[in-house]
């Protein structure tokens, strides 16, 4: 007999564990399926940033709602605290974009003009800063940067807590997380949704797709579309240094333990999870010629690790038609809208109702671009 629970969120991840933690605050009997270490895990090979920054060229309501999550982050990071002991470590004392040409900054400018400018987007302050007023902020730039752009509400944190921090208050909260149960099948028989995983079934009335690339393959069968596919991206981890980095950028931050972070690249190469040393060669000498005393800092590892990404990098938040119950949900963005999903989707979904404002984040958007 199937082991019955109000909702099971297929996907350990950053993004199932957030809404399986924001599920099991609501009461809801919560299980969370995991696959085992072979697994794709993008929450395990991420940057760490809480970024805002740039984000919403194409979907306004896309760029309002990473708002809205780094606005609900330090509310997550002191719930997640209070209830677990966990520090996610977060910092959200706003963040840079370096530029290393004048060309770069000239797109760089004109890209978040475009951004600020949309329709509906709610604007937030960006300063363009000259390389001398960078240079006060950001003491031991070298002699290539030109300038940055900077935006008040970008932040980081140690993602790897986050997750940990996710599935411990999830639990401590009633919710069963359960390891080594890859969904193998899920129909709906009797107005519920029943699951195979591990040796047994699942039972529940609701069902949420949080598997990231797995969705692709769980998602049709219950008439949802997860169109994602794998982007590698890399990061290089320096030895711990004195700290002397107050602001994450996009691409290098300093941990609160002192570790340096270079990251992280973007590259199409499918399933393919290995290195490429002249990818991170890029990286590290672009790293260098912004932060020239970086020569002398070891590095201690690198990795690469699949981003989880929809055909126009948008999240995908739908509730199925042909199957009420069944809610996919997609990112490529999981640290940064952990709060979101935690405070904001997750109550959506124990409701049985995403809401017209979520309508613009359903992949009938990808129908109307199929056919332009
Ligand atoms: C290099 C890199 C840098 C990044 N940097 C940032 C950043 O700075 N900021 C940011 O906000 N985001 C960043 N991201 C993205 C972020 O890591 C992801 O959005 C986040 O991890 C959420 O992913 P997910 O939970 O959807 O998928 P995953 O983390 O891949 O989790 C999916 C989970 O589903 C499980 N699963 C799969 N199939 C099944 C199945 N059939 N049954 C049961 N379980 C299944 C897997 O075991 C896995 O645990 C980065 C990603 C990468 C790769």
């Amino acid at each position: 007999m199937a082991r019955e629970f109000d909702v099971v969120v297929v996907g350990g991840g950053l993004v199932g564990g957030a809404i399986a933690y924001g599920l099991a605050r609501l009461g809801r009997r919560t299980a969370l399926l995991d696959e085992g270490d072979i697994a794709y895990r993008a929450a395990r090979g991420n940057f760490g940033l809480v970024w805002v920054q740039g984000k919403g060229l194409g979907l306004a309501p896309y760029g309002n709602w990473t708002q809205q999550a780094a606005r609900l982050a330090p509310q997550l990071a002191r719930l997640l605290r209070d209830e677990t002991g966990i520090d996610v470590a977060l910092e959200q004392p706003g963040g840079f974009h370096v530029c290393l040409s004048e060309a770069e900054m000239d797109n760089r400018v004109t890209s978040l003009t475009r951004l600020l400018e949309q329709p509906g987007f709610e604007r937030y302050a960006v300063e363009v800063l000259d390389r001398a007023a960078l240079a006060a902020r950001l003491p031991g730039i070298g002699p290539g940067v030109v300038g940055a752009t900077y935006c008040p509400l970008d932040g980081h944190l140690n993602p790897l807590r986050l997750l940990r921090a996710l599935h411990a208050a999830f639990v401590r909260r009633g919710g069963e997380y359960l390891p080594l149960h890859k969904a193998q099948r899920i129909e709906r028989r009797n107005g519920r949704f029943v699951v195979a995983a591990g040796a047994g079934e699942i039972g529940a009335a609701q069902v949420v797709l949080t598997a990231g690339l797995g969705n692709a393959v769980l998602g049709p069968p219950l008439g949802l579309r997860a169109l994602v596919r794998p982007q590698r991206g890399q990061v290089i981890v320096l030895e711990r240094v004195r700290r002397f980095l107050a602001y994450p950028m996009a691409t290098i931050r300093q941990t609160d333990e002192g570790t340096v972070l270079i990251g992280d690249s973007q590259d199409e190469s499918g399933f393919n999870e290995s290195l490429s040393t002249s990818i991170s060669a890029t990286q590290a000498e672009r790293a260098l010629r912004i932060f020239p005393g970086l020569r002398d800092v070891r590095v201690n590892r690198t990795w690469a690790a699949l981003r989880v990404l929809s055909p126009d990098g948008f999240p995908i938040y739908e509730q199925s038609a042909s199957h009420p119950g069944a809610f996919v949900v997609t990112c490529h963005s999981g640290v940064t809208l952990a709060g979101a999903h935690a405070l904001e989707l997750a109550p959506r979904i124990a409701a049985g109702e995403l809401g017209p404002d979520m309508q613009p984040f359903s992949s009938e958007r990808l129908n109307v671009q199929e056919a332009a």
